[in-house]
């Protein structure tokens, strides 16, 4: 499996001496051995956190509707999600490998991030083009978020409501609603070649299940290569 590595130029010796691979042409290093191997690369995974997660295989985006609380009118809103990943961390003895396995389409985890640069650029044109989603100006953080807005007002749509709060309607936290609030769901499969590094923000919850159980679920394909519908590394980067 293949997974795209920051390496500092400075760095580039001692990776190669683990193994690592070189792409000429977006001039990246990269790993090119079994999942649980990447372990090897922490060095470069962690760099200045002490956890990531690595996508495999899927990466999603989850649509759903709420009231916005300005106009009251219905908004679409959306979260992303992924299914199995990898979490390497370093909880102060070393780094450690984490498979968290989800059998084909068994549970999605909700995740978002709050900066643009946080989300591969193909995917983030996508998101901002068929959605009112876009990095605005947030009171309660008195900052910059990269967030979803209401379809016909444009107020922002908090992210602390829509992936922390049990009302949210991507969040699904009631047992009573679960099948109801799931089946409104519009679920998109996004096929990718690569494994991924991605600095989101992934919820978990006992229910997460439901939205592939009740959820709409189809795929979406981002690849802009016809032949294969998976989306490689250097395609959602832009680096082709
Ligand atoms: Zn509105």
């Amino acid at each position: 499996m293949r997974l795209y590595l920051n390496v500092p130029y400075a760095e580039k010796d001692a990776a190669k001496a683990l193994g690592a691979r070189w792409n000429p042409k977006i001039k990246k290093w990269y790993a090119d051995v079994p999942r649980e191997q990447y372990i090897k690369f922490a060095k470069w995974i962690l760099r200045d956190t002490d956890d990531a997660m690595i996508a495999t295989n899927h990466i999603f985006i989850v649509e759903g509707q709420q009231p916005c609380w300005k106009c009251h009118q219905s908004t679409r809103v959306v979260g992303l999600g992924v299914s199995e990943y990898i979490h390497i961390f370093d909880a102060g003895d070393g780094p450690q490998y984490e498979l968290i396995e989800s059998d084909p389409d068994e549970e999605l985890h909700l995740a978002w991030a709050d900066h643009e640069e946080y989300i591969p650029p193909k995917l983030r044109k996508y998101l901002m083009e068929k959605y009112s989603v876009r990095t605005g100006y947030s009171k309660t953080l008195r900052g910059k978020c990269f967030a979803n807005h209401c379809d016909h007002c444009g107020a922002l749509q908090g992210n602390w409501f829509l992936f922390n709060e049990p009302d949210s309607p991507l969040m699904l936290m009631y047992l009573d609603e679960l099948v109801e609030q799931a089946s409104k769901l519009n679920i998109f499969k996004i096929p990718i070649e690569d494994d991924l590094q991605l600095d989101w923000e992934v919820g978990f919850c006992s229910t997460d299940y439901a939205y592939f159980k009740y959820g709409q679920c189809e795929e979406l394909v981002l690849s802009g290569n016809p032949e294969n519908k998976s989306t490689s590394y250097e395609d959602l980067y832009n680096l082709r």
